[in-house]
């Protein structure tokens, strides 16, 4: 997977400027020297494992996923069932980018990481996300509760997983691979 490596590439570029040239790259295997360019159009995929945060900071078991016929059109996104109330946290670094309501969705935050070009959308939310549109997020700040807002039988977390912008051009891919890789799965 070129994409993959990529965006390997390109983190372990910016660890080599964090660490320091002989820790990353020992680390890297040789892979990624220093001065390595990396075109920033291929970046889009997944981040390297364990560099992102599940969005259910609590016990959960995974639901209903990607493609499952619904009424009318097919499920984009994950589902994961967690008891109303449990906290919803930012799997990045993220700007805030819609916190809105509505019918199906329920209460629902859309983030987005500007450098994996992702965006994340987070729906049926007990409440209104506490947060601004065009706030910056850190990984694991909690961006709203596990709820069933909108069309849900069910307190759980529906969560997309976009390349591209969300509904601005971008395309929702099956989240479950990226979410098997995040911290707290
Ligand atoms: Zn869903």
């Amino acid at each position: 997977m070129p994409r993959r490596g990529a965006a390997l590439i390109a983190t372990l570029a910016l660890a080599t400027a964090a660490l320091g040239t002989q820790v990353a790259f020992a680390q890297s295997g040789g892979v990624g020297a220093p001065g390595t360019t990396t075109d920033p159009t291929t970046t889009t995929g997944p981040a390297p494992p364990g560099s992102m945060i599940f969005p259910v900071a609590g016990p959960h078991t995974i639901g209903q996923g990607f493609g499952a016929a619904r009424r009318g059109h097919t499920h984009q996104g994950q589902d994961i069932m967690a008891a109303c109330g449990t906290p919803e946290v930012a799997v990045s670094r993220a700007k805030v980018k819609w916190v809105s309501f509505q019918k199906l969705a329920g209460n629902y935050v859309v983030i987005r990481n500007k450098k994996l070009h992702q965006d994340y959308m987070y729906a049926h939310l007990a409440a209104r996300a506490p947060l601004r549109k065009g706030q910056i997020v850190q990984p694991g700040q909690q961006v709203g509760v596990v709820g069933q807002t909108g069309d849900a039988t069910a307190c759980h977390l529906h969560f997309e997983l976009w390349l591209g912008k969300w509904y601005r051009g971008g395309h929702p891919v099956n989240p479950l691979p990226y979410l098997q890789t995040y911290q707290g799965f």
